[in-house]
């Protein structure tokens, strides 16, 4: 069956069922209704935490916007800003936050007891995703066509790519007034951009051999020009700023960083809503998560959350995983040296990233013991050669707060004959030398311009690192 009844389809649009008689009164006037209805209803319980996630996702197209939306969200609850350039002192206990060039962003509380006391639980995830971004000389005109050049950030699945209608985000640098150089997000939401897929009746093969030669076929087609015209991109830029901030001063674009992006909105899908779809999944499902989950921790213990830029290529910036930022944050916590080595070994690091769910159409690209299910829980990964930086001591940890939560949870191990990938668990794991695991919730098409997750397993793995925020290790 293709998709669902409309009648029923209204009903996850709407996803209003709140308490058990909302549920009841909404049942009876849907027209329709099929012997696994009850399952359906149950399915979409849990509506108001992804609707949650879905507007995070929609309003995070880079990661940029991703940290101005976690920035609004610890704000409302009485997060305090910090900046590296002034003199913290002895913070008093409470909440904080601190960003590094507006894309990598370190939250935490602090309770009235010493750090190397209590130590301070921390979770990590990345704010990037593959992408393609425009040059800085990006203009094009071919065919009457104006178009853009682009460059592929991360190891991203192209092909997806194609026949997406898109729109372009960032961060631009302007003059001001008085020449200052100052930073502005802008974003176009509407869809103004398309890369056309070459028609298989000029390349009979695209089925079985087409590849992608990232310089040739991905500038996208933005309009089309008159003869001997053109369009300065810096202008379509401060045309846009000037838009969205009509109250500042905004003069010349002098550079930027801005990405292209799917329109398509986030949305819970599959005949019961078993899924989540959405582009940046891996990872702003984890940032989601772990932001939410320091939230609903309360005050009771210290707890931190990093979310890094960079890790898709390397995490090897300033404000990437290999930079200093997260070191820098817990040595001004802990003033001295020795207090931080003994605030360290009282911590430990939850890296959380997505994991790779074992696919119904390749098997065989698992190994079967360890092939991850959606919406059967959260992932530990492991790797004997540290591409992950799970320990038997920390993956027993979060195996008893899943068992303690009534959270299932699974093990990936990658295929003894592949190569495995790496995130930021071993970079933070030997910058800072704490203890560290490496998780995530399973998804497919990982590096998709949209990437697919179980719509259970966000909020279970917000349940359990709710309570690793909570506990004392
Ligand atoms: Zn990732």
């Amino acid at each position: 069956m293709p998709c669902l009844p409309k009648s029923r389809r209204v009903c996850i649009a709407v996803g209003r069922w709140k308490t058990d008689k909302d549920r009841t009164t909404s049942l009876k006037s849907v027209s329709y209704r099929s012997p696994s209805i009850d399952r359906f209803v149950m399915a979409h319980s849990s509506n108001a935490f992804n609707q949650g996630l879905c507007a995070f996702l929609d309003q995070s197209p880079t990661p940029y916007h991703a940290v101005a939306t976690m920035k609004s969200l610890l704000e409302a609850q009485g997060f305090k800003p910090l900046s590296e350039r002034d003199s913290w002192g002895q913070l008093a206990a409470g909440r904080y936050y601190v960003t590094r060039n507006d894309a990598s962003i370190i939250a935490f509380t602090l309770t009235p007891d010493e750090l190397t006391e209590t130590g301070i639980n921390m979770v990590g995830a990345h704010t990037d995703s593959p992408c393609l971004k425009v040059k800085p000389k990006p203009e094009k005109v071919q065919q009457t066509l104006l178009q853009l050049g682009v460059e592929v950030y991360g190891g991203a699945l192209l092909n997806p790519w194609f026949d997406r209608d898109l729109s372009m985000a960032g961060r631009v640098s302007v003059e001001t007034g008085n020449g200052r150089i100052e930073q502005a997000l802008i974003n176009f939401e509407c869809p103004i951009a398309v890369i056309p897929s070459l028609a298989i009746h000029l390349d009979r093969e695209a089925n079985q051999s087409r590849s992608v030669n990232a310089q040739q076929h991905l500038p996208p087609v933005l309009c089309q020009l008159e003869e001997g015209d053109t369009l300065d991109f810096r202008a379509l830029l401060e045309k846009q700023c000037q838009q969205q901030y009509p109250d500042r001063t905004i003069g010349k674009v002098l550079d930027y960083e801005i990405c292209l992006y799917d329109t398509q909105k986030a949305s819970v899908t599959g005949l019961y809503g078993d899924f989540i779809s959405s582009a940046r999944l891996d990872n702003l499902l984890s940032c989601y998560v772990g932001l939410q989950s320091l939230l609903a921790a309360g005050d009771s213990q210290p707890a931190l959350l990093v979310c890094n830029d960079h890790e898709e290529v390397g995490s090897q910036s300033s404000s990437g995983a290999q930079g200093n930022f997260l070191q820098s944050v817990l040595q001004r916590l802990s003033q001295t040296p020795e207090n931080y080595q003994r605030m360290i070994d009282r911590s430990m690091m939850i890296s959380a990233d997505n994991a790779h769910a074992i696919h119904p159409n390749y098997p065989d690209k698992h190994d079967a013991e360890h092939g991850p299910v959606l919406n059967r829980g959260p992932v530990i990964k492991t790797n004997a050669n540290q591409r992950y930086a799970t320990s038997s001591e920390t993956s027993a940890i979060f195996r008893q707060l899943c068992n303690q939560q009534d959270v299932p949870v699974q093990d990936f191990v990658v295929r003894t004959d592949m190569a495995c990938g790496s995130t930021i668990g071993p970079i933070t794991a030997s910058n800072i030398g704490i203890r560290t695991l490496d998780i995530g919730v399973p998804t497919y098409a990982m590096h998709s311009i949209r990437e697919m997750a179980g719509s259970r397993d966000a909020e279970m793995l917000q349940s359990v690192l709710t309570a690793f925020y909570k506990l004392t290790v």
